[in-house]
């Protein structure tokens, strides 16, 4: 195994480049140069420098590092434990009962092991959307391991325990913001994370304000079924706060009256497929968002329930989209004859639209000279599904995993090389992680925690309003009493 950390430069050669440009520019027999922290050149037959290391991407698929916009990474501590929860179970799991269980250490644990996770997979960049920041403590643990890791984060701040207005308005989070990610640069960016339920009052004014004043964007759980719905949509729009940067999380359960908000304010929608099929928010929503122009990013939101690597996105998003479109056929008696949704299409979007969505686009998502380096080569000599590879996308999409990702760098440091992650300390997470586990089931007891993972299948029960922050309830659309 080799490392590139004392600056050497890095050329991947004679690999299927797939770069993602504008133009969507494929190489046979492709090399990528990367000095320091950038993509010198891409071409054919380049000359390496002195002292370069060179990869032999001979056989595999060399792209840029995916984005994932939406992870709750702190859950990832409690890997599978929700495999067979629903919305409503999710949300009395950790907002109403065991959220607040988790301390400063459980959310370093769970960023930390999310953040080698997504390295591991090729996702370079990685948004945190870290609605479990109960105390400052939390939030300095998250960036914490963040920072431990190299890969490239977005912390999206939040905190499921308060209303927005309260966390987003304290002395407390400004001087952590001040702190922690004042300055940082993009290997560690900034987003507000929080949701707005259609409350007539609108009490997320003040931390809309808040993000408004520091120039930070927002990112919000939208069209979420008995959740969140128009109502939150068309009052950030009639309140001004509907701009470029917004990223609205599943956008599933919505009308076209929030599409054409969306669409006309500029914001981009971050489809998590796999949650949604199986939480409830709402049908995968591209084949909305694709007759809309409404620009699509790719998530994985959760590992409590789901996997954690944009393969599963991709591969889960094309065929939800096809589904449905076949479908709306099928109940109009027609046959769809022509995929709409092509497998570059989900390929973009777990790349470029995610460098869009985050404002990242002249840094990250192609394989561009002068871009920063996040890149991915897949390969696995060992593997009989490596060749032929005759559509390159399609084979990224439908016949690629994981486990093939063979190098991946990031800001041009090599940090997974010939299958092995670089550097990192695998077993010290390992062990953050089982303490954790170890504390919930000390605080919840056996039979809670079994319970918790293993719900049972009651009479059908409407979802209350999850947040409890606010006395309005969106499912109902009534005050709560
Ligand atoms: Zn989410």
């Amino acid at each position: 195994m080799a490392t590139n950390e004392t600056d050497r430069p890095v050329l991947l050669r004679n690999g299927l480049v797939l770069t993602m440009d504008d133009a969507h520019t494929v190489l046979t027999g492709g090399d990528v140069l990367v000095v320091g922290d950038r993509i010198a050149e891409v071409g054919v037959g380049l000359t390496a420098p002195d002292g370069a290391l060179e990869i032999d991407a001979s056989g595999g698929i060399v792209m840029p590092g995916m984005i994932d916009t939406h992870r709750h990474m702190w859950q990832t501590a409690m890997r599978g434990y929700g495999a067979d929860w629903t919305l409503t179970q999710y949300f009395v799991w950790y907002y109403l009962e065991s959220g607040k269980l988790f301390r400063p250490e459980d959310v370093y644990a769970g960023n930390l092991l999310a953040a080698i996770e997504a390295i591991d997979a090729g996702v370079t960049t990685t948004v945190d959307w870290s609605h479990g920041l109960q105390t400052p403590q939390h939030a300095d643990a998250a960036v914490d391991a963040l920072e431990a890791v190299p890969g490239r984060f977005v912390l999206a701040y939040g905190n499921l325990q308060q209303g927005p207005w309260e966390w987003a308005t304290s002395p407390d989070f400004h001087d952590f913001v001040q702190r922690r990610l004042a300055g940082k640069g993009d290997m560690l960016g900034f987003q507000m994370a929080f949701d707005v339920t259609g409350d007539p009052a609108f009490p997320e004014r003040a931390a809309f304000e808040v993000a408004r004043e520091l120039g930070v964007p927002v990112t919000t759980h939208a069209g979420v079924w008995g959740a969140t719905n128009d109502d939150g949509i068309r009052l950030m729009h009639e309140n001004g706060f509907m701009t470029p940067g917004n990223v609205y999380v599943h956008a599933a359960t919505l009308t076209r009256d929030s599409y054409n908000r969306i669409a006309a304010t500029g914001g981009s929608v971050s489809v998590s497929t796999e949650s949604e099929q199986s939480a409830g928010q709402g049908y995968p929503p591209t084949w909305q968002l694709r007759h809309h122009g409404i620009p699509v990013s790719l998530s994985m939101d959760t590992s409590v329930w789901w996997s954690g690597d944009l393969f599963s996105a991709m591969r889960s998003t094309l065929g939800a989209d096809r589904s449905r479109e076949h479908l709306e056929a099928h109940g109009r008696q027609e046959t769809i004859t022509h995929c709409h949704l092509r497998a570059e299409q989900v390929v973009e979007w777990a790349t470029r639209g995610g460098s869009r969505a985050l404002g990242l686009d002249d840094v990250v998502g192609s394989l561009t000279p002068g871009r920063k380096a996040d890149i991915v080569l897949i390969k696995n000599d060992a593997s009989p599904v490596m060749f032929p590879i005759l559509h390159p996308y399609g084979h990224v999409a439908f016949q690629a995993q994981r486990g093939d990702v063979h190098s991946v760098l990031v800001n041009g440091r090599l940090v997974k090389h010939e299958h092995r992650l670089v550097g990192i300390d695998l077993d010290r997470a390992r062990r953050e992680v089982e303490r954790t586990v170890e504390h919930l089931l000390d605080s919840m007891g056996r039979e809670a925690f079994d319970k918790g993972m293993n719900p049972d299948i009651p009479e059908t029960k409407v979802l209350d309003n999850p947040y409890t922050y606010t006395e309005w309830d969106a499912g109902s659309a009534q005050w709560k009493r």
